[in-house]
């Protein structure tokens, strides 16, 4: 069982003294210490910067959650701190000892330099037996918008009738949900599904053919797939979201539908009736002509990923290539929008 402790940062210097205030529990080779600290989402890179001062893999940030359906599943809630998260190798305990007064007393000046609130540093060990599930209690059911469901393959979760659920294996592609600029596409998809426009949108009649560009996982194709788009291709410039795509596309039986190949625009195989680009914004601004070049006239694009302060390079490099903003969502400090081609 892993021991939990908290340490109040404001009180940092006094966490560990040679007694040493947290028990751990056995430490050594095979055991990992957790140190998890909530923050305000002003706070969330400050505290990732001290605690990736300590933790050699860096820190992981998971969005603040509320349970539903029994507490079997979960919807994103801004009001709820995020919780930044990083592991020690155990194999050091005098290290790790130090780490823990040392973070307490970071985050405890950070605390005093005004910034808004941040929770006790929590610190627990986890065995790497237990690893490689442990990371999969941080993946809830997630619903998003209305309809859709993302349901991890590991979790179970109760159907309602108009429930559209995909299974993901995130594994190491980006794409399970849980960052805004996904779900902002996923919502995005799921208004233009309402509209009739995936079912019936393509201009030679019938069901849209939509590519997603950058298809990490799959979501964003796979989700499209199932509100009712036809032909599906996935192009991404990194084989393993290649591969994350084709596995997540059988999980959820799109193979007839949904191709995957390494790549990027132009894709030779166009046009579409839909483009989908959850990239960054300056990979937008600069495949603005290519990804124009993939559309039937009148055909949309939904563009995410897009900084807030990045959103008026991209609306002109667009209108530039002749696509013309219909729409736009937010979320955080993120933007989604959509374009006509004209
Ligand atoms: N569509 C998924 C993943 C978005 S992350 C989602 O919405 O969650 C962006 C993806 O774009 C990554 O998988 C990355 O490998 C891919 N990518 C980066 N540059 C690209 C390019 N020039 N062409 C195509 N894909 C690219």
């Amino acid at each position: 069982m892993p021991s939990t402790s908290g340490v109040d940062p404001a009180e940092g210097a006094s966490v560990a003294g040679p007694a040493g205030s947290t028990d751990l529990g056995p430490l050594g080779s095979g055991v990992w210490v957790e140190l998890s600290v909530a923050a305000d989402i002003e706070a969330v890179e400050a505290v990732s910067e001290i605690l990736t001062r300590f933790a050699p893999g860096g820190t992981s940030v998971e969005p603040g959650f509320g349970l539903t359906d029994e507490g079997l599943g979960a919807v994103i809630d801004t009001t709820k701190p995020p919780i930044v998260r990083a592991y020690l190798p155990g194999i050091d305990p005098a290290g790790v000892e130090a780490a823990i007064v040392e973070a307490a007393a970071a985050l405890g000046h950070l605390q005093a330099f005004g910034l808004r609130p941040i929770g006790d540093l929590q610190v627990r060990t986890v065995r790497e037996d237990d690893w490689a599930e442990a990371w999969k209690s941080h993946f809830p059911v997630l619903r998003v918008g209305r309809r859709l469901v993302i349901r991890p393959t590991w979790r179970r979760h109760h159907h309602q009738p108009d429930d559209v659920v995909l299974s993901l294996d995130p594994g190491m592609a980006f794409g399970t949900g849980l960052h805004p600029t996904t779900r902002l596409c996923l919502a995005a998809l799921e208004t233009l599904a309402d509209e009739g426009l995936l079912a019936k949108g393509s201009a030679r009649g019938g069901a849209a053919r939509v590519i997603d560009v950058g298809c990490g996982s799959g979501i964003l194709a796979i989700a499209a797939g199932k509100l009712g788009a036809g032909e599906l291709l996935g192009v991404d410039t990194d084989p393993i979201a290649v591969e994350s795509t084709t596995a997540n596309a059988r999980l959820n039986s799109q193979t007839r539908r949904l191709r995957v190949r390494q790549g990027s625009v132009p894709s030779g195989e166009g046009p579409f009736d839909i483009v989908l680009a959850n990239l960054i914004a300056s990979l937008l601004v600069r495949l603005a002509e290519p990804l124009r070049g993939e559309l039937v006239p009148g055909g949309r694009i939904l563009a995410s990923g897009i900084f807030r302060d990045r959103e008026g390079d991209v609306q002109t490099a667009f209108e530039a290539a002749g696509l013309r903003i219909s729409r736009r969502w937010a979320e955080e400090d993120w933007v989604a929008l959509e374009a006509v081609a004209v």
